[in-house]
């Protein structure tokens, strides 16, 4: 997976799964800018540039800003999201509109703004972070599910409308994994150190995954080693979407 003379975006780079990306992508030898709200955080070396991807407007300076800044754009790690919990009860419109603007609507107003670039590339790829949440029927979950479930069915049309211009498109669906985010959870149970058992437990191969095996599968996707493939999900969840098993 050699990277050399190719430039990459990874939005939500600063932090977990996308931090661990952006650093595989540059040790093999990318260029990359992290498109964040925090981009103060984003590791040394990488490019980083200030986003929300729920703005348009700060959507198209960033992409631009990255793509004068690198010389264009090959690979998009469209990886940015924000979790929810509860069910369509609990969770009101205005919480329905604000995370699938960040979590689907980001995806696609990203990926339009690097389009023109991605087609002056021969290396063309967008990957985007889905989660087992999208087919899982997870309970307590209903508007997260749902976004990855669009991000799902996004990755195969948008899969299906760039083919022809050389343009892959491909999803990874991360399993619970050892992030800021699940730390962010753990740190509001009664009880985190059982918390965090209790959710190792629970995935088949006993423990989370980690953010650098999700960040492989992206880097390998992104890769021109996977120039054969397009329109597919890619599971890192210990065997969770295979054993058809619901993590909580
Ligand atoms: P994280 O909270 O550690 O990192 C998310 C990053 O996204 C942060 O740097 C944050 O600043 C950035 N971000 C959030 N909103 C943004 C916005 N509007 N514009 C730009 N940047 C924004 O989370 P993570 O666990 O690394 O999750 C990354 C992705 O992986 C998400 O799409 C998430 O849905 C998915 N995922 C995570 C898990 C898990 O268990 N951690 C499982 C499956 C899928």
């Amino acid at each position: 997976m050699e990277f050399a003379g190719l430039k990459a975006i990874v939005t939500g780079g600063a932090s977990g799964i996308g931090a661990a990306t952006a650093a595989l992508l540059k040790e093999r030898g990318a260029a990359v800018a992290v498109l964040d709200l925090q981009p103060e955080q984003a590791g040394h070396g990488l490019i980083a540039i200030h986003c929300d991807v729920s703005d348009d407007g700060s959507v198209r300076r960033a992409v631009k800003e990255a793509a004068d800044r690198m010389g264009g754009i090959d690979i998009v790690a469209n990886n940015a999201g924000v979790g929810a919990q509860g069910t369509i009860e609990s969770n009101d419109d205005d919480e329905w509109h604000r995370v699938f603007d960040i979590n689907v609507m980001g995806m696609v107003r990203v990926s339009r703004a690097a389009l023109p670039y991605l087609r002056e590339s021969s290396h063309a790829a967008i990957v985007n972070t889905c989660s087992v949440a999208a087919t899982a029927g997870l309970p307590q979950r209903a508007l997260y599910s749902a976004t990855k479930g669009a991000v799902l069915s996004l990755t195969l049309s948008m899969a299906a409308d760039h083919l022809p211009e050389g343009i892959r498109v491909n999803c990874v669906n991360p399993g619970t994994a050892d992030t800021p985010w699940i730390g962010r959870l753990l740190s509001t149970a009664p009880d985190p150190a059982a918390e965090r058992a209790a959710l190792e437990a629970r995935q088949p191969h006993g423990r989370l995954v980690t953010p650098e095996e999700i960040a492989a599968a992206i880097v390998y996707l992104a890769s021109p080693l996977a120039g054969s493939t397009t329109g597919v999900d890619l599971a890192v969840d210990g065997g969770m979407q295979a054993l058809r098993l619901r993590p909580r």
